[in-house]
């Protein structure tokens, strides 16, 4: 039997494959507090701390992703940390400055061309290192969105007057948490506005509540290609048969499909898992788009690696593995910097009609390029 299994067979033996495999269920049995989560974990004293925190970034996970995050780094990636309360330098609630380029509620234009949808406060499951924990999880219900249908139409209204828009990510919160009618509804509102070329929605749903990616589901999206995702993966802990599952339905649906991976420290800081990662996911036809650089929202220090770490591990996919499996590795940058992607410098110099190039094993090469 397979740790997951084991799991949902020692703390749900009398739940069925059916209720299991039926996201409602996941999503109507989270655990979100410290008495449920001791009933299936073997809490610290700090882990029991934390929980009880007040003020703090709300803590819920799905039964299913709990089978996952057991015995594994994940498990840092949602339980609570006394850490998240020590404020370090250059820390904010904000870090990405989205609320000044709100042009709507939930909208924010900040690239020529394309604009993110903040549709919906709720997820799944909360990351502790979220970009936008001052926004998620706060009093959100399911079925409240950041201003569902009502607010959304000034949202709609900008899109269609700016005729420049021709890309919208739609993200949230976790937009595949919304509900099938309501998902049928905000794509069919987009896709009326011409203009608007491809639409992304952003989601971890596939590594947390795989179940989501219902037949149902991918027949509504399929209504309105070309249709993209991005989904965000940790580990390879995550790809267990059900993601791989949910992640080849996408790929058969024609959805692209591309990952976005956070760095994090002690989680996915390594060579060995990071290329992993990036493997397990190719092979379900899910392309590695960003390694982002964790952002600097208050109490994440602990979560954070140097950026010089990022490029020694860039630096260890790049040449060494399947160009596809070698994501950009971006920092967003905070005060509405926006995406800056890093690379190490290759660019050696130059020596009268060449120019001096360094290779994946640090070799230089002349290349001819006479001005
Ligand atoms: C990340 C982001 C996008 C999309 O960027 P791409 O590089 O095209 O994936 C768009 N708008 C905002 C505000 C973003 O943060």
């Amino acid at each position: 039997m397979n740790k997951a299994d084991y799991f949902r067979k020692r703390f749900y033996p009398d739940v069925s494959d059916e209720q299991w495999n039926d996201w409602h269920w996941q999503l109507s049995r989270r655990l979100t507090g410290e008495q449920e989560l001791k009933r299936l974990f073997d809490l610290t004293h700090d882990e029991e701390l934390a929980l009880k925190q007040k003020d703090s970034f709300p803590f819920a996970i799905t039964p299913y992703y709990a089978s996952v995050v057991d015995g594994s780094p994940l498990r840092k990636t949602m339980f609570p940390d006394l850490k998240e309360k020590i404020c370090s330098n250059g820390e904010t609630d904000d870090p990405l400055g989205e609320e000044p380029c709100m042009v709507a509620p939930g909208l924010v234009h900040r690239y020529p061309d394309r604009v993110l949808f903040l549709t919906t406060k709720y997820c799944s499951c909360y990351c502790r290192y979220c970009t936008r924990s001052r926004l998620v999880g706060r009093h959100s219900s399911q079925t409240e969105t950041i201003g569902l249908k009502a607010s959304w139409e000034e949202a709609f209204k900008y899109i269609a007057k700016h005729t420049e828009v021709r890309d919208v990510l739609i993200s949230g919160g976790d937009p595949l948490t919304l509900s099938d009618n309501t998902l049928d509804y905000l794509l069919c509102r987009l896709r009326e506005i011409k203009h608007v070329e491809i639409i992304r929605i952003g989601s971890k749903v596939p590594a947390v509540l795989p179940m989501r990616i219902t037949p149902d589901l991918l027949k509504i999206i399929q209504k309105y290609h070309p249709v993209f995702f991005s989904l965000h993966f940790t580990h390879p802990d995550e790809i267990t048969p059900e993601t791989a599952k949910a992640c080849e339905d996408i790929a058969n649906t024609g959805i692209p499909a591309g990952s976005q991976t956070v760095l994090l420290k002690d989680i996915n800081d390594d060579p060995d898992t990071l290329k992993k990662l990036m493997h397990e996911l190719l092979k379900h036809r899910v392309r590695p788009y960003y390694l982002f650089q964790c952002d600097p929202i208050l109490g994440s220090m602990h979560f954070r690696v140097p950026v010089s770490r990022g490029i020694e591990l860039i630096n260890a996919l790049r040449g060494y593995t399947s160009g596809y499996a070698v994501p950009t590795y971006a920092i967003d940058i905070p005060g509405g910097g926006g995406k800056i992607i890093i690379n190490d410098q290759r660019y050696m110099g130059r020596d009268g009609d060449f120019i001096l190039l360094k290779n994946f094993e640090n070799k230089i090469y002349r290349y001819p390029d006479p001005i």
